[in-house]
């Protein structure tokens, strides 16, 4: 037996978690031809089809662009920091894609490693995740590619799958998703179907030989010689996570934050002393490819990467790891013999 959910009745649940106080989260049309995961005001802003994904990622929903760490002033010789507001209001979203709840699990690996990051994990465990399986995808994604799928259960709490009548079938994967849809489903003996997925495009244990063979190799600055480090690639792409600490205010009082960062900005990895080890886009893209496909894999045992596509779709000049990846496939030849892996066949 399944569980069954209405659409309405999924509506008519996002009415009552706001007012209670839950921040919200999903899909919503911000303008004509933009979706962007949003907070929702109020159920008829979620959107749950006609889009292939958000533009954005649910990343900013653990991890926000600006965060502020804590407070600081100086009176006389007495220094006084304050913490912000303790986290505590549960936020939900609704409506999220399996490659952006999948990058959750992914994420906390590195907010969980040589420093317990509080803010990450104290957002992450008032978070429910409740994801829609993909309907549709374009040629950007690649979620088969790294071990994904359009109906993916990774990181999620409740997977919905469209049973095409206005209903979804609920799969309830942890605790928390079981808690907040009890009483709300009921008993079905029908089973949600998705269409495939893309066909896979390339191994990523072969994209890591390559990468890590060929550091030298000219085709990488060739290959990205058109990127303008503008950074959307990073910002939009639901794994990547730098960040920077910077204070703002003055030397008397101000704030302590933690501001997004991205590899592909020149300042990125500049120096004190002014050495910057990094001074071109073609070394920035190359760091991209290799900490997703290589450094991750080393120190975590999985892809920086589920594969949605976000970093090709959102790119004013079409890179991206998909494009850049398949290119080198083509062009450099895998030395430890499985380059039909490498392609992906
Ligand atoms: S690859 Fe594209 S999106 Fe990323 S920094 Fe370069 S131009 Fe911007
Ligand atoms: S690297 Fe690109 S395809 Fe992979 S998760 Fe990030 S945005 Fe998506």
């Amino acid at each position: 037996m399944s569980e069954i959910i209405s659409q309405e009745k999924l509506r008519r649940l996002v009415g009552e978690w706001i007012p209670a106080g839950t921040r919200v989260y999903g899909p919503r049309r911000v303008k004509p031809g933009l979706v962007l995961y949003a907070s929702l005001k109020a159920a008829d802003e979620l959107l749950l089809d006609g889009y292939v994904r958000p533009a954005n990622s649910i990343k900013e929903v653990v991890f926000p662009r600006h965060e502020v760490l804590y407070s600081y002033r100086l009176e006389g010789k007495k220094i006084s920091l304050g913490d912000p507001e303790p986290l505590s209001a549960e936020q939900i979203v609704v409506g999220a894609r399996p490659c952006d709840a999948a990058s959750l699990p992914i994420l906390d690996h590195v907010f969980n490693w040589d420093y317990r990051d509080s803010f990450y994990n104290r957002r992450r465990e008032l978070t429910t995740v409740i994801t829609v399986a993909c309907p549709r995808h374009d040629a950007h994604c690649f979620c088969t590619s790294v071990g994904l799928a359009p109906d993916a259960e990774r990181g999620s709490d409740v997977l919905l799958i469209d049973l095409g009548d206005g209903s979804y079938e609920a799969r309830c994967a942890t605790e928390k998703g079981r808690k907040l849809l009890a009483g709300r489903t009921e008993q079905s003996s029908r089973i949600g179907r998705v269409p495939p997925g893309p066909e896979p495009k390339f191994d990523p244990s072969a994209i890591r030989s390559i990468l890590e063979g060929n550091f030298d190799n000219p085709l990488w600055p060739e290959l990205t010689l058109r990127c303008m480090g503008c950074g959307a690639c990073s910002y939009s792409c639901p794994t990547c996570h730098c960040f920077d600490i910077a204070d703002e205010g003055n030397a008397r009082a101000g704030v302590r934050v933690k501001n997004w960062d991205a590899c592909q900005f020149g300042l990125f990895t500049l120096h004190a002393s002014g050495h910057n080890p990094r001074t071109k886009q073609g070394q920035r893209q190359r760091q991209r490819l290799l900490h997703k496909f290589s450094v991750y894999p080393t120190k975590f045992g999985e892809v920086l990467c589920t594969g949605c596509g976000n970093c090709t779709r959102n790119c004013p000049v079409s890179l991206g790891v998909q494009t850049v990846l398949q290119q080198a496939v083509k062009r450099i030849p895998v030395t430890n013999g499985s380059e039909a892996a490498a392609r992906g066949a």
